[in-house]
């Protein structure tokens, strides 16, 4: 990143960023990317570009797109949300998605798009599901996003080319801030005439940055040597499962397991506060009663042990 060759990318002339982005491009199968703020500006920018004021996307009633983005589609693009109850592995029926389908009439939304999050908390969407909501969307005439915030999770975790997955998807949002480790950014890609509306609308909601080369650079190193090592956080959050399933008072699901994320329930009440407590071990963590933990390339294995132990302490 201290070496990295900039140019002003409003421009179109850093060269670090456009290194960036046709390398993500490639990795992902398709013809253009663009490099973004954040995983929500990306997400942001794929539904502005592929829905117009008046129409609407169906995405799961808990994923991120929805839920946690500020209602950024409505508030900026009048693209209305239609959320729909998904599962543990972030589907939604597609029996039932087909009634939410509005017909072609002026009393309704025009329905343009179907939001899918892979990994969702952690698990992995099944690739025969994918597959169906594929041809569940051709039939339907929607488009398809990925909202792959952890998506190089999944490929690792399935030993396939991320390819197999983004195949199916006419946009796929990855995270290069999030496993992969880099400090700031997003890609979204997509055809070149989606990314080239999205640069247009990046550039109104502030996210043309300058010399962006510097942090386009961290990019590049996260998709170039951080993505295999995934695999270590995985096995790391495994053996912090397994810790915490033998202490008296966690409960934990093993099967959730699937990749970086750890969920649990604390079900014993110690009458201390759980966070502070942590914390005076120089353990942050958020929640008190449902906690989610998450493993990444800062994680040692040795912090394992020690996050474990703190837990069996406590509930001591
Ligand atoms: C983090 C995350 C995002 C958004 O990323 P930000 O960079 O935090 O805006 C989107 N989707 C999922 C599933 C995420 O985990």
């Amino acid at each position: 990143m201290y070496e990295a060759e900039v140019g002003d990318d409003v421009y179109g002339d850093d060269p670090t960023v456009n290194r960036l982005e046709d390398l993500g491009a490639e990795m992902l199968g398709k013809e253009a990317a663009i490099f973004t703020t954040s995983g929500t500006q990306a997400n942001l920018l794929a539904l502005l570009s592929q829905c117009e004021r008046g129409d609407e996307f169906i995405v799961g009633q808990h994923a991120h797109t929805y839920k946690y983005e500020g209602g950024g589609a409505a508030v900026l693009g009048s693209i209305q949300p239609q959320p729909v109850e998904m599962d543990e592995l972030g589907r939604m029926e597609l029996g039932s998605l087909r009634t939410y389908i509005k017909p072609d009439d002026y009393h309704f939304a025009r329905t343009k798009l179907l939001c899918l999050e892979n990994t969702y908390n952690g698990r992995i969407v099944p690739s025969e599901y994918i597959e169906q909501a594929k041809q569940f969307a051709d039939r339907h005439n929607l488009k398809m996003h990925l909202d792959g915030a952890r998506v190089f999770n999944t490929a690792v975790k399935l030993g396939i080319n991320v390819k197999e997955i983004t195949k199916y998807f006419d946009s796929v949002q990855i995270c290069l801030s999030k496993g992969l480790g880099a400090p700031v950014g997003s890609l979204l890609c997509s055809s070149k005439v989606v990314i080239d509306k999205a640069r247009r609308w990046r550039k109104m909601l502030g996210g043309g940055m300058r010399q962006a080369g510097i942090i386009a650079a961290g990019g590049i190193y996260a998709l170039e040597n951080n993505i295999q090592r995934l695999a270590e956080d995985h096995e790391k959050a495994r053996i912090l499962a397994e810790g915490l399933s033998k202490t008296d008072g966690v409960r934990i699901d093993m099967s959730s397991v699937e990749t970086n994320m750890v969920f649990i329930e604390i079900v014993k009440d110690t009458g201390r506060d759980i966070q502070r407590y942590m914390k005076e071990r120089n353990i942050l963590i958020t929640g008190h009663r449902h906690i989610r933990l998450v493993t990444h390339l800062d994680i040692e294995s040795s912090d394992i042990d020690i996050i474990v132990s703190a837990f069996k302490d406590y509930l001591r």
